[in-house]
C-alpha cells in the first residue's frame, strides 16, 4: 500500500520516473505525451539541461538564506529580469512558492494598501464566477469554482462574484464581440455600485481563464473597459496569470494582448516550469510605496519566499523563454494547433467551441452543438475523456464545472513550447481516439 495521500483516493497512479522533452515515462516504461504540461506548468518540457545545471550550480553555492535577514543573487536577478519585461508600472516582485501563495499574497497586499492609505473600510474583493485562483482559503474565496468551494462555505471570505466574460455562451444574437466585451465588463461597475464603491478594495481576474473554462480568452475590449472602471473608482486590478502567464499565450504576459497592465500581477506555474516550486506577486510602484511609506512592512511572509534554488530555476526558465525565441514559436505553434483542432474537431457533433491563445487551447464539449446544451454531469464526460486519453498515452486536462447552475465540460491543452509538428499530430490523434471512445454514440 502506498502511504502517499493521492489526489483521488480511488486511483493508484503509475509512478513517474523520467521525463524527456514533451514525454513523461513511468516505471513500467510507458511514455505519456504531456499535452497539458501538468496544467500549463512544463513550458520547457522535461529534462532541460540548462535549467537543471543552473539549479545544481545554485545548490552547490547556496541552498537557503532566510529573507528576514538576507536576499540572494538569483532572487535579485530574476526580479530584475521580470520587471524589465512586465507591462505598465510594475516595479516590485514578491516571490512565493506557487500560485495560491501568489494570489493569497495579492489579496492581502490589496487589503493592506487600503489600510495604509487610511481607507480601512475597503475590504471587499470582487472576482468572477468562472475562475479559479487557488486552494488556500483566501484564494478559494476569490475563485468561483462551485465544485471546489462547496464543502468549505462557512470558512470562505465574503467575495462578490460577477458574471464571467464567456462569449461562446453569453454573447447575444446580433451583438458584436466588442459590444459584448463592453457589456460583460460593465457587470463590474454594477457590482461596485451595488456594494458601495467605498467598500471595494480590488477586482481579481484571470486574463485567459484556465482551470474552470478550458482556455477562455476575453472578448475584445473587455479588459480595457475593466481597467477603466477600476481607475474610475480607484480600485486595484489584480490579474491572475498563474496559468496563462510566462509565455503560454504567446506573449510573456497574457494581459499584454489586451493592452492593459494590472496594479498587482500573479504568476507561478510556467515561472519554474516544474523544475522548482515558485510563484510571484508583482506590484506597481504606487502599491509598493503605500506600504513603504506607511508601516514599511508588508504583514505577510512564508519561510521559503525568495528561495535561492527556486529563483535560480526561475531565472534559467525565463532566460530560456526569452533567449531561445520561444514566444514567436508559441504564437506560430498555437495558431497551427488551433487550425489542426478546428480541422479535426470543428464539425464534431459534441464540440461546441475551440478557443484560446498561443499554446493554451480549450475545447468545449457539449451534448448538442446547435443548442449548446451540455452533458448531464452524472455522465462524467470530462473524467471519462481524461481516462481514455491517458490509456492512449496522452495526458490532457479535461475538466467539468458548473457556472450559474450550468454544467460544462472542457478539455484544456497546454503542451510544452518545444512540441514538434510530429508530436502535435500525435497529440491530436490520441485525443481524437479518446473522443471517439467516449463520445461516439453517447446519448
Ligand atoms: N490561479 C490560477 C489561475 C490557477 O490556474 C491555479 C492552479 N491551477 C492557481 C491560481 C493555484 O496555483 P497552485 O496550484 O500553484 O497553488
Amino acid at each position: 500500500m502506498s502511504h502517499v495521500f493521492p489526489r483521488n483516493c480511488h486511483v493508484q497512479p503509475p509512478v513517474a520516473i523520467g521525463g524527456e522533452g514533451v514525454w513523461l515515462i513511468d516505471s513500467e516504461g510507458r511514455r505519456y505525451l504531456d499535452g497539458s504540461g501538468g496544467a500549463a506548468v512544463s513550458c520547457l518540457g522535461h529534462g532541460d539541461r540548462q535549467v537543471t545545471e543552473a539549479i545544481k550550480a545554485q545548490l552547490d553555492k547556496l541552498a537557503f538564506a532566510h529573507t528576514g535577514f538576507l536576499t540572494s543573487e538569483p532572487a535579485e536577478a530574476l526580479a530584475d529580469l521580470l520587471i524589465a519585461h512586465t507591462p505598465g508600472e510594475l516595479e516590485r516582485v514578491y516571490f512565493v512558492s506557487g500560485g495560491s501563495e501568489a494570489t493569497e499574497a495579492a489579496i492581502k497586499l490589496a487589503r493592506q494598501y487600503w489600510v495604509e492609505k487610511g481607507q480601512p473600510q475597503r475590504s471587499r474583493l470582487i472576482a468572477r464566477r468562472q475562475s479559479y485562483h487557488g486552494n488556500t482559503i483566501g484564494a478559494l474565496s476569490a475563485g468561483g469554482n462551485e465544485w471546489r468551494r462547496q464543502q468549505f462555505g462557512p470558512l470562505l471570505l465574503d467575495v462578490s462574484h460577477i458574471a464571467p466574460c464567456y462569449e461562446y455562451r453569453e454573447r447575444g444574437e446580433g451583438e458584436t464581440p466588442e459590444e459584448y466585451g463592453i457589456r460583460a465588463a460593465e457587470a463590474l461597475r454594477e457590482e461596485i455600485e451595488r456594494v458601495g464603491p467605498e467598500t471595494v478594495m480590488a477586482f481579481m481576474a484571470e486574463p485567459v481563464v484556465g482551470a474552470t473554462a478550458g482556455a477562455l480568452p476575453p472578448a475584445p475590449g473587455y479588459f480595457k473597459r475593466i481597467r477603466e472602471i477600476c481607475d474610475e473608482y480607484g480600485i486595484l486590478l489584480i490579474l491572475d496569470e498563474v496559468m496563462c502567464g510566462m509565455g503560454r499565450t504567446g506573449t510573456l504576459f497574457a494581459c499584454e494582448q489586451d493592452g492593459i497592465a494590472p496594479d498587482i500581477l500573479c504568476i507561478a506555474k510556467g515561472l519554474g516550469a516544474g523544475y522548482q516550486p515558485i510563484g510571484a506577486m508583482l506590484c506597481s510602484a504606487s502599491v509598493y510605496d503605500a506600504v513603504a511609506q506607511g508601516s514599511g512592512f508588508f504583514q505577510h511572509g512564508h519561510t521559503y519566499i525568495g528561495h535561492p534554488v527556486a529563483t535560480a530555476a526561475g531565472l534559467a526558465v525565463v532566460s530560456a523563454i526569452l533567449d531561445r525565441g520561444l514566444l514567436p514559436q508559441v504564437q506560430a505553434k498555437g495558431a497551427a494547433l488551433q487550425e489542426a483542432l478546428e480541422a479535426r474537431f470543428g464539425q464534431h457533433p459534441h464540440v461546441g467551441d475551440i478557443r484560446g491563445r498561443g499554446l493554451f487551447r480549450g475545447i468545449e464539449i457539449v451534448a448538442d452543438r446547435a443548442t449548446k446544451v451540455p452533458f448531464d454531469p452524472a455522465g462524467k464526460v470530462a473524467a471519462r475523456l481524461k481516462k481514455a486519453a491517458f490509456a492512449r498515452g496522452l495526458i490532457c486536462y479535461p475538466m467539468s464545472g458548473t457556472i450559474d447552475g450550468k454544467h460544462g465540460d472542457h478539455i484544456l491543452l497546454a503542451p510544452p513550447f518545444i512540441i514538434s509538428d510530429d508530436e502535435m499530430a500525435q497529440l491530436i490523434e490520441m485525443l481524437a481516439g479518446a473522443m471517439d471512445e467516449v463520445l461516439d454514440g453517447i446519448a
